[in-house]
């Protein structure tokens, strides 16, 4: 399995409004663009920087795995998502080495890019997403 790069950092922010006059406005981040993700139940929001991107979620409901972080733990740190050019030949790998996955198979995240998590179980308490990008 070959990681190519941090794809992004998730951060689970309250508002996106409130974090995007902070990130922008403060930190001076450009905002690439903002999205719903209906099957993840939050809108997202994608700060490129130095290679990688900071993506900011609001959850769109409580029930969704942003509002049950939120209501765990509070804002903040939410995952890291590392880029592979073969997500379905790294999962196979995962599985075949005993590491707990929260997601078996590949599934769609912000900006079309298939995705899968790793239980926090298994990474030392970091929720870490895979992340497969068109053109890799
Ligand atoms: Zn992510």
């Amino acid at each position: 399995m070959k990681v190519l790069k941090v794809d992004h950092i998730g951060v689970a922010v309250e508002k996106l409004d409130d974090a995007l006059a902070f990130y922008t406005g403060v930190l001076g981040l450009e905002l690439h663009g903002t999205e719903t993700v209906e099957e993840q139940k939050v809108r997202t929001a994608f700060l490129p920087l130095g290679g990688t991107e900071v993506e900011l979620l609001e959850s769109t409901d409580p029930e969704g795995p942003i509002g049950k972080f939120i209501a765990a733990k509070g804002a903040g740190m939410q995952h890291i998502a590392y880029r592979v050019a073969d997500i379905e030949a790294a999962l196979a790998e995962l599985k075949e080495k005993g590491v707990r996955l929260i997601d078996e198979k590949p599934r769609y995240g912000a900006g079309g890019a298939r995705i899968a998590f790793l239980h926090p179980k298994a990474t030392g308490g970091v929720l870490v997403e895979l992340c497969e990008r068109k053109g890799d």
